[in-house]
Protein backbone atom coordinates (compact mmCIF):
# COMPACT_ATOMS: atom_id res chain seq x y z
CA UNK A 1 0.00 0.00 0.00
CA UNK A 2 1.07 3.18 -1.18
CA UNK A 3 0.91 5.70 2.12
CA UNK A 4 -0.03 9.84 1.21
CA UNK A 5 3.08 11.88 0.97
CA UNK A 6 1.96 14.00 4.34
CA UNK A 7 1.44 10.55 6.05
CA UNK A 8 3.67 10.97 9.49
CA UNK A 9 4.24 7.23 9.03
CA UNK A 10 5.10 7.78 5.60
CA UNK A 11 7.76 10.47 6.92
CA UNK A 12 9.04 8.11 9.42
CA UNK A 13 9.33 4.86 6.95
CA UNK A 14 11.43 7.31 4.54
CA UNK A 15 13.49 8.67 7.49
CA UNK A 16 14.19 4.97 8.46
CA UNK A 17 15.39 3.83 4.44
CA UNK A 18 17.67 7.12 3.86
CA UNK A 19 19.42 6.34 7.87
CA UNK A 20 20.07 2.54 6.56
CA UNK A 21 21.39 3.22 2.99
CA UNK A 22 23.67 5.98 4.51
CA UNK A 23 26.21 2.92 4.98
CA UNK A 24 26.12 2.23 1.54
CA UNK A 25 26.20 5.36 -0.02
CA UNK A 26 28.80 7.00 1.75
CA UNK A 27 27.48 8.43 4.85
CA UNK A 28 25.98 11.53 2.72
CA UNK A 29 22.18 11.63 4.53
CA UNK A 30 23.60 11.73 8.08
CA UNK A 31 27.23 11.35 9.19
CA UNK A 32 27.48 9.33 12.40
CA UNK A 33 29.91 10.93 14.81
CA UNK A 34 32.44 8.58 17.03
CA UNK A 35 34.65 9.35 19.50
CA UNK A 36 37.02 7.00 20.85
CA UNK A 37 38.07 7.89 24.00
CA UNK A 38 40.59 6.85 27.07
CA UNK A 39 42.96 6.31 24.53
CA UNK A 40 46.60 6.52 23.97
CA UNK A 41 47.09 7.92 20.61
CA UNK A 42 50.21 7.64 18.23
CA UNK A 43 49.81 11.12 16.56
CA UNK A 44 51.59 13.19 13.95
CA UNK A 45 53.07 15.03 16.66
CA UNK A 46 53.50 12.63 19.57
CA UNK A 47 51.86 10.33 21.63
CA UNK A 48 48.95 11.35 23.62
CA UNK A 49 46.22 10.56 26.08
CA UNK A 50 42.88 11.67 25.44
CA UNK A 51 40.22 11.17 22.97
CA UNK A 52 39.91 11.23 19.34
CA UNK A 53 36.85 12.80 17.44
CA UNK A 54 35.45 11.49 14.16
CA UNK A 55 33.03 13.04 11.52
CA UNK A 56 31.56 10.84 9.12
CA UNK A 57 34.93 9.86 7.27
CA UNK A 58 37.16 12.50 8.82
CA UNK A 59 38.86 13.04 12.05
CA UNK A 60 37.78 16.05 13.48
CA UNK A 61 39.12 16.61 16.94
CA UNK A 62 42.35 14.84 18.91
CA UNK A 63 42.86 16.10 22.36
CA UNK A 64 43.15 15.22 26.11
CA UNK A 65 39.89 16.86 26.96
CA UNK A 66 36.34 14.63 26.17
CA UNK A 67 34.55 16.78 24.16
CA UNK A 68 30.51 17.02 23.49
CA UNK A 69 28.51 16.02 20.91
CA UNK A 70 29.41 12.59 19.12
CA UNK A 71 26.60 10.19 18.73
CA UNK A 72 28.42 7.16 19.78
CA UNK A 73 31.38 6.28 22.37
CA UNK A 74 33.96 3.92 21.40
CA UNK A 75 36.14 3.04 24.94
CA UNK A 76 39.64 2.93 24.42
CA UNK A 77 40.43 2.12 27.22
CA UNK A 78 43.54 -0.13 27.26
CA UNK A 79 44.40 0.48 24.05
CA UNK A 80 46.61 2.26 21.75
CA UNK A 81 45.18 4.45 18.81
CA UNK A 82 47.68 3.96 15.38
CA UNK A 83 46.76 5.27 11.75
CA UNK A 84 45.82 2.04 10.19
CA UNK A 85 48.18 0.41 8.54
CA UNK A 86 49.26 0.17 4.90
CA UNK A 87 50.17 -3.23 3.11
CA UNK A 88 51.93 -1.73 0.16
CA UNK A 89 52.98 -4.61 -1.37
CA UNK A 90 50.74 -7.68 -1.42
CA UNK A 91 48.99 -10.14 -4.19
CA UNK A 92 46.11 -10.78 -1.70
CA UNK A 93 44.49 -14.40 -3.31
CA UNK A 94 47.96 -15.60 -3.29
CA UNK A 95 46.63 -17.20 0.00
CA UNK A 96 45.75 -19.67 -1.76
CA UNK A 97 49.31 -20.61 -1.56
CA UNK A 98 49.98 -20.44 2.00
CA UNK A 99 52.49 -23.28 2.93
CA UNK A 100 52.43 -24.66 -1.06
CA UNK A 101 55.74 -24.51 -1.81
CA UNK A 102 58.50 -24.20 0.57
CA UNK A 103 62.40 -24.09 1.08
CA UNK A 104 62.83 -23.03 -2.61
CA UNK A 105 64.93 -20.06 -4.45
CA UNK A 106 62.87 -17.51 -6.31
CA UNK A 107 63.50 -18.71 -9.73
CA UNK A 108 62.70 -22.00 -8.85
CA UNK A 109 59.65 -21.11 -7.28
CA UNK A 110 58.00 -18.78 -9.01
CA UNK A 111 58.46 -20.76 -12.23
CA UNK A 112 58.57 -24.21 -11.08
CA UNK A 113 55.45 -23.85 -8.68
CA UNK A 114 53.88 -20.90 -8.28
CA UNK A 115 53.67 -19.70 -11.88
CA UNK A 116 51.55 -23.57 -12.92
CA UNK A 117 49.46 -22.70 -10.06
CA UNK A 118 48.53 -19.68 -10.83
CA UNK A 119 47.24 -21.37 -14.05
CA UNK A 120 44.82 -22.69 -12.71
CA UNK A 121 43.32 -19.81 -11.13
CA UNK A 122 39.63 -19.27 -11.78
CA UNK A 123 37.38 -16.29 -11.14
CA UNK A 124 35.67 -18.30 -8.01
CA UNK A 125 39.38 -18.74 -6.40
CA UNK A 126 40.09 -15.26 -6.61
CA UNK A 127 36.62 -14.49 -5.33
CA UNK A 128 37.31 -16.62 -2.18
CA UNK A 129 40.48 -16.07 -1.69
CA UNK A 130 40.41 -12.10 -1.92
CA UNK A 131 37.97 -12.19 0.62
CA UNK A 132 39.79 -14.90 3.34
CA UNK A 133 42.84 -12.27 2.60
CA UNK A 134 41.20 -9.32 3.63
CA UNK A 135 39.42 -10.52 6.53
CA UNK A 136 43.04 -11.51 7.85
CA UNK A 137 44.21 -7.67 7.36
CA UNK A 138 41.49 -5.69 8.72
CA UNK A 139 41.60 -8.30 12.07
CA UNK A 140 45.41 -7.39 11.77
CA UNK A 141 44.84 -3.27 11.59
CA UNK A 142 45.54 -2.90 7.93
CA UNK A 143 43.13 -0.63 6.09
CA UNK A 144 44.55 0.09 2.97
CA UNK A 145 46.38 -2.40 0.06
CA UNK A 146 48.87 -2.07 -2.63
CA UNK A 147 48.03 -5.10 -4.74
CA UNK A 148 48.95 -6.57 -7.90
CA UNK A 149 47.08 -9.78 -9.66
CA UNK A 150 44.83 -11.40 -11.78
CA UNK A 151 40.89 -11.37 -12.18
CA UNK A 152 41.02 -7.88 -10.55
CA UNK A 153 37.03 -7.54 -11.06
CA UNK A 154 36.87 -10.03 -8.22
CA UNK A 155 39.48 -8.68 -6.06
CA UNK A 156 37.85 -5.28 -6.24
CA UNK A 157 34.52 -6.51 -5.51
CA UNK A 158 35.78 -7.78 -2.32
CA UNK A 159 37.44 -4.46 -1.54
CA UNK A 160 33.94 -2.67 -2.43
CA UNK A 161 32.39 -5.26 0.06
CA UNK A 162 34.75 -5.28 2.53
CA UNK A 163 34.95 -1.36 3.36
CA UNK A 164 38.76 -1.91 2.92
CA UNK A 165 41.46 0.64 0.78
CA UNK A 166 43.23 -1.25 -2.19
CA UNK A 167 45.08 0.06 -5.24
CA UNK A 168 45.07 -2.25 -7.67
CA UNK A 169 47.03 -3.43 -10.44
CA UNK A 170 46.73 -6.42 -12.91
CA UNK A 171 50.02 -7.67 -13.00
CA UNK A 172 51.52 -7.13 -16.32
CA UNK A 173 53.81 -9.87 -18.39
CA UNK A 174 54.64 -9.51 -21.70
CA UNK A 175 57.35 -12.11 -21.69
CA UNK A 176 58.13 -11.85 -26.07
CA UNK A 177 55.13 -10.20 -26.87
CA UNK A 178 55.94 -6.22 -28.00
CA UNK A 179 52.70 -5.06 -29.28
CA UNK A 180 50.83 -3.91 -26.12
CA UNK A 181 47.59 -3.50 -27.30
CA UNK A 182 47.87 -7.76 -27.93
CA UNK A 183 47.91 -8.44 -24.48
CA UNK A 184 45.16 -9.30 -22.44
CA UNK A 185 46.37 -7.89 -19.32
CA UNK A 186 46.86 -4.09 -20.26
CA UNK A 187 43.51 -4.28 -22.07
CA UNK A 188 42.01 -5.49 -18.70
CA UNK A 189 43.97 -2.65 -17.00
CA UNK A 190 42.40 -0.32 -19.61
CA UNK A 191 39.05 -1.69 -18.60
CA UNK A 192 39.76 -1.57 -14.73
CA UNK A 193 40.23 1.94 -15.14
CA UNK A 194 37.17 2.84 -16.89
CA UNK A 195 35.03 0.83 -14.33
CA UNK A 196 36.82 1.32 -11.13
CA UNK A 197 39.13 4.24 -10.78
CA UNK A 198 37.81 6.12 -7.82
CA UNK A 199 35.18 3.64 -7.26
CA UNK A 200 33.43 3.43 -3.28
CA UNK A 201 33.85 7.05 -2.87
CA UNK A 202 37.93 6.62 -3.54
CA UNK A 203 38.66 3.52 -1.80
CA UNK A 204 39.64 1.81 -4.99
CA UNK A 205 42.41 3.00 -7.44
CA UNK A 206 43.27 1.53 -10.02
CA UNK A 207 47.66 1.43 -10.95
CA UNK A 208 49.28 0.52 -13.65
CA UNK A 209 51.63 -2.30 -13.60
CA UNK A 210 54.87 -4.41 -14.99
CA UNK A 211 55.08 -7.68 -13.21
CA UNK A 212 59.22 -6.83 -13.23
CA UNK A 213 61.89 -6.10 -15.97
CA UNK A 214 62.75 -9.70 -16.22
CA UNK A 215 58.89 -10.86 -17.60
CA UNK A 216 58.75 -7.82 -19.86
CA UNK A 217 60.30 -6.20 -23.02
CA UNK A 218 61.70 -2.70 -23.67
CA UNK A 219 58.44 -2.18 -25.92
CA UNK A 220 55.88 -2.99 -23.41
CA UNK A 221 58.00 -1.21 -20.63
CA UNK A 222 57.90 2.05 -22.96
CA UNK A 223 53.92 1.67 -23.19
CA UNK A 224 53.13 0.78 -19.61
CA UNK A 225 55.16 3.94 -18.92
CA UNK A 226 53.11 5.93 -21.40
CA UNK A 227 49.92 4.74 -19.83
CA UNK A 228 50.33 5.86 -16.10
CA UNK A 229 51.23 9.48 -17.27
CA UNK A 230 48.24 9.33 -19.50
CA UNK A 231 46.36 8.09 -16.04
CA UNK A 232 48.28 10.09 -13.79
CA UNK A 233 48.46 6.62 -12.09
CA UNK A 234 50.89 4.89 -9.75
CA UNK A 235 53.66 2.21 -11.35
CA UNK A 236 53.61 -0.96 -9.35
CA UNK A 237 56.37 -3.03 -10.44
CA UNK A 238 58.56 -5.84 -8.68
CA UNK A 239 62.38 -4.06 -8.65
CA UNK A 240 65.86 -5.95 -7.80
CA UNK A 241 64.16 -8.85 -5.87
CA UNK A 242 66.97 -11.05 -6.36
CA UNK A 243 70.78 -11.00 -7.13
CA UNK A 244 70.28 -13.02 -10.17
CA UNK A 245 67.31 -11.03 -11.53
CA UNK A 246 69.20 -7.66 -10.96
CA UNK A 247 72.98 -9.37 -12.52
CA UNK A 248 70.59 -10.60 -15.68
CA UNK A 249 69.25 -7.27 -16.69
CA UNK A 250 72.25 -5.96 -16.22
CA UNK A 251 73.66 -8.48 -18.85
CA UNK A 252 70.57 -8.12 -21.43
CA UNK A 253 70.38 -4.48 -21.13
CA UNK A 254 73.40 -3.11 -19.53
CA UNK A 255 71.78 -1.01 -17.35
CA UNK A 256 70.09 -1.99 -13.74
CA UNK A 257 66.15 -2.66 -13.58
CA UNK A 258 65.83 0.66 -11.91
CA UNK A 259 67.72 2.49 -14.44
CA UNK A 260 66.57 0.16 -17.50
CA UNK A 261 63.21 1.51 -15.72
CA UNK A 262 64.06 5.13 -16.27
CA UNK A 263 65.52 4.57 -19.79
CA UNK A 264 61.36 3.08 -20.51
CA UNK A 265 60.01 6.26 -19.23
CA UNK A 266 58.45 4.37 -16.04
CA UNK A 267 59.58 7.12 -13.24
CA UNK A 268 58.18 10.14 -15.19
CA UNK A 269 55.11 8.77 -13.46
CA UNK A 270 55.08 7.95 -9.14
CA UNK A 271 56.73 4.09 -9.11
CA UNK A 272 56.07 1.95 -6.27
CA UNK A 273 58.63 -0.56 -6.64
CA UNK A 274 59.12 -3.86 -4.53
CA UNK A 275 61.51 -5.14 -2.72
CA UNK A 276 64.52 -2.88 -4.12
CA UNK A 277 66.65 -5.49 -2.30
CA UNK A 278 69.85 -4.90 -4.72
CA UNK A 279 69.51 -1.64 -5.80
CA UNK A 280 73.06 0.58 -5.88
CA UNK A 281 73.58 3.79 -4.66
CA UNK A 282 72.49 5.31 -8.58
CA UNK A 283 69.59 3.32 -8.60
CA UNK A 284 68.62 5.06 -5.47
CA UNK A 285 69.38 8.65 -6.56
CA UNK A 286 67.08 7.88 -9.53
CA UNK A 287 64.47 6.85 -6.93
CA UNK A 288 64.63 9.83 -4.77
CA UNK A 289 64.86 12.44 -7.69
CA UNK A 290 61.86 10.60 -9.01
CA UNK A 291 59.83 10.63 -6.13
CA UNK A 292 59.71 7.03 -6.47
CA UNK A 293 58.51 4.41 -3.29
CA UNK A 294 60.47 1.01 -2.54
CA UNK A 295 58.46 -1.37 -0.66
CA UNK A 296 60.15 -2.88 1.50
CA UNK A 297 59.26 -6.86 2.19
CA UNK A 298 61.34 -7.92 5.03
CA UNK A 299 59.74 -11.63 5.41
CA UNK A 300 59.35 -12.19 1.41
CA UNK A 301 62.87 -11.58 1.77
CA UNK A 302 64.23 -13.76 4.19
CA UNK A 303 62.04 -16.43 3.35
CA UNK A 304 63.20 -16.60 -0.14
CA UNK A 305 66.79 -15.98 0.76
CA UNK A 306 66.89 -12.51 -1.46
CA UNK A 307 68.83 -10.63 1.08
CA UNK A 308 68.06 -7.58 2.64
CA UNK A 309 67.27 -4.30 1.34
CA UNK A 310 69.20 -1.44 2.46
CA UNK A 311 66.18 0.46 3.88
CA UNK A 312 68.56 3.46 6.06
CA UNK A 313 70.80 3.51 2.96
CA UNK A 314 67.46 4.82 0.93
CA UNK A 315 65.53 6.83 3.35
CA UNK A 316 69.52 8.72 3.51
CA UNK A 317 68.75 8.77 -0.46
CA UNK A 318 65.68 10.60 -0.19
CA UNK A 319 63.63 7.19 -1.16
CA UNK A 320 60.17 7.18 0.52
CA UNK A 321 60.25 3.38 1.74
CA UNK A 322 56.86 1.69 2.80
CA UNK A 323 56.39 -1.73 3.98
CA UNK A 324 54.22 -4.79 2.65
CA UNK A 325 53.79 -8.33 3.23
CA UNK A 326 54.22 -9.60 -0.26
CA UNK A 327 52.11 -12.83 -0.99
CA UNK A 328 51.03 -15.16 1.53
CA UNK A 329 53.18 -17.88 -0.70
CA UNK A 330 56.35 -16.11 0.19
CA UNK A 331 55.34 -14.88 3.75
CA UNK A 332 53.42 -16.65 4.94
CA UNK A 333 50.66 -13.89 6.82
CA UNK A 334 49.64 -10.72 5.83
CA UNK A 335 51.02 -9.66 9.66
CA UNK A 336 52.19 -5.99 9.32
CA UNK A 337 53.11 -5.99 12.72
CA UNK A 338 55.59 -8.68 12.14
CA UNK A 339 57.01 -6.74 9.29
CA UNK A 340 56.96 -3.68 11.30
CA UNK A 341 59.20 -5.76 13.54
CA UNK A 342 61.36 -7.09 11.19
CA UNK A 343 62.35 -3.89 9.14
CA UNK A 344 63.42 -2.57 12.79
CA UNK A 345 65.60 -5.54 13.17
CA UNK A 346 67.07 -6.09 9.78
CA UNK A 347 67.82 -2.64 9.56
CA UNK A 348 70.49 -2.52 12.74
CA UNK A 349 71.39 -6.29 12.09
CA UNK A 350 72.38 -5.53 8.61
CA UNK A 351 74.24 -2.16 9.64
CA UNK A 352 75.90 -3.42 12.76
CA UNK A 353 73.83 -0.37 14.77
CA UNK A 354 71.54 -1.04 17.03
CA UNK A 355 70.48 2.92 16.42
CA UNK A 356 69.66 2.75 12.74
CA UNK A 357 65.83 2.91 11.83
CA UNK A 358 64.80 4.29 15.50
CA UNK A 359 61.36 2.79 16.32
CA UNK A 360 59.50 6.20 15.60
CA UNK A 361 61.39 6.19 11.60
CA UNK A 362 60.17 2.44 11.61
CA UNK A 363 56.26 3.29 12.27
CA UNK A 364 56.19 5.60 9.58
CA UNK A 365 56.96 2.93 7.27
CA UNK A 366 53.81 1.22 7.67
CA UNK A 367 51.55 4.13 7.15
CA UNK A 368 52.59 7.56 6.52
CA UNK A 369 54.91 6.22 3.75
CA UNK A 370 53.01 3.80 2.43
CA UNK A 371 49.79 6.21 1.90
CA UNK A 372 51.93 8.43 -0.01
CA UNK A 373 53.12 5.41 -1.90
CA UNK A 374 49.55 4.90 -2.97
CA UNK A 375 48.88 8.76 -3.91
CA UNK A 376 46.26 9.14 -0.67
CA UNK A 377 47.41 12.34 0.80
CA UNK A 378 44.08 12.24 3.23
CA UNK A 379 44.99 9.98 5.07
CA UNK A 380 48.17 7.76 6.83
CA UNK A 381 48.48 9.62 9.87
CA UNK A 382 46.64 10.64 12.91
CA UNK A 383 45.86 14.19 12.23
CA UNK A 384 42.62 16.11 12.19
CA UNK A 385 40.99 16.71 8.90
CA UNK A 386 42.90 13.20 7.63
CA UNK A 387 40.43 10.45 6.96
CA UNK A 388 39.81 8.14 9.64
CA UNK A 389 41.14 5.52 8.84
CA UNK A 390 42.89 4.29 12.71
CA UNK A 391 43.64 0.67 14.42
CA UNK A 392 43.02 0.32 18.29
CA UNK A 393 45.98 -2.41 19.76
CA UNK A 394 44.39 -3.59 22.70
CA UNK A 395 47.58 -3.68 25.49
CA UNK A 396 45.84 -6.62 27.84
CA UNK A 397 48.46 -9.08 26.39
CA UNK A 398 51.19 -10.35 28.93
CA UNK A 399 53.75 -9.30 26.49
CA UNK A 400 52.70 -5.59 26.14
CA UNK A 401 53.65 -4.91 29.90
CA UNK A 402 54.66 -2.84 30.60
CA UNK A 403 54.13 -0.14 27.82
CA UNK A 404 56.70 2.91 28.29
CA UNK A 405 56.05 4.06 25.09
CA UNK A 406 53.04 3.09 23.02
CA UNK A 407 55.13 3.64 19.58
CA UNK A 408 58.12 1.24 21.08
CA UNK A 409 54.94 -1.76 21.86
CA UNK A 410 53.51 -1.30 18.78
CA UNK A 411 56.86 -1.66 16.46
CA UNK A 412 58.58 -4.33 18.82
CA UNK A 413 55.90 -5.97 20.83
CA UNK A 414 52.53 -6.39 19.66
CA UNK A 415 51.33 -8.93 17.28
CA UNK A 416 48.02 -8.64 14.83
CA UNK A 417 45.96 -10.66 17.24
CA UNK A 418 46.03 -7.65 19.76
CA UNK A 419 44.26 -5.30 17.23
CA UNK A 420 40.61 -4.74 18.83
CA UNK A 421 39.07 -2.84 16.01
CA UNK A 422 39.78 -1.52 12.48
CA UNK A 423 38.25 1.74 10.84
CA UNK A 424 38.34 2.83 7.33
CA UNK A 425 36.87 6.02 6.45
CA UNK A 426 35.14 6.05 10.25
CA UNK A 427 33.41 3.07 9.13
CA UNK A 428 34.18 -0.35 11.66
CA UNK A 429 35.09 -3.02 9.84
CA UNK A 430 35.75 -5.66 12.35
CA UNK A 431 36.04 -4.96 16.29
CA UNK A 432 36.25 -7.92 19.07
CA UNK A 433 36.43 -10.51 16.89
CA UNK A 434 33.36 -9.70 15.09
CA UNK A 435 33.93 -8.53 11.17
CA UNK A 436 31.18 -6.11 10.28
CA UNK A 437 31.20 -6.69 6.89
CA UNK A 438 32.73 -9.54 5.65
CA UNK A 439 31.00 -13.39 6.06
CA UNK A 440 34.54 -15.04 6.78
CA UNK A 441 33.27 -18.45 7.58
CA UNK A 442 31.25 -18.35 4.43
CA UNK A 443 34.65 -16.93 2.62
CA UNK A 444 37.25 -19.91 4.50
CA UNK A 445 34.72 -22.50 3.20
CA UNK A 446 34.04 -21.77 0.54
CA UNK A 447 37.87 -21.35 -0.45
CA UNK A 448 38.76 -24.79 0.96
CA UNK A 449 36.19 -26.23 -0.96
CA UNK A 450 38.42 -24.84 -3.98
CA UNK A 451 41.37 -25.28 -3.02
CA UNK A 452 40.49 -28.89 -2.17
CA UNK A 453 39.38 -28.94 -5.91
CA UNK A 454 41.96 -27.52 -7.49
CA UNK A 455 45.38 -27.95 -5.38
CA UNK A 456 45.03 -30.39 -2.82
ZN1 LIG B 1 55.42 -9.41 -5.07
Amino acid sequence: MELPLENPLRIWYNLYIRISLCRFCGGKVKDMKKLIKNVTAITHSGELRGCIGINGKVIDYIGAAEPSGYDEVIDGKNAIAVPGFVNAHAHLPMVLFRGYAEDMALQPWLFGKIFPAEAKLTPELVKWSSRVAIAEMIAGGTTSSSDMYYFCDEIISAVLESGIKANISRGLSAFAETDVSKLVGFRETEELFEKFDGAGDGRVKIDACLHSEYTNNEAVCRAVADFALEKKAVLHVHVSETESEHCECIERHGLTPTAFLEKCGCFRSPVLAAHCVWVTDEDMAIMAANGASAAHNPSSNLKLGSGVARVTDMLAAGVNVCLGTDGCSSNNNTDMFTELHLASLCAKGFRRDPQALPVSQAFALANAAGAKAQGRDDTGVLEVGKRADIALVGTEAPHMHPTYSATVAVVQSARAADVRMTMVDGEVLYKDGEYKTLDVEEAIFEMEKLVDKTYR
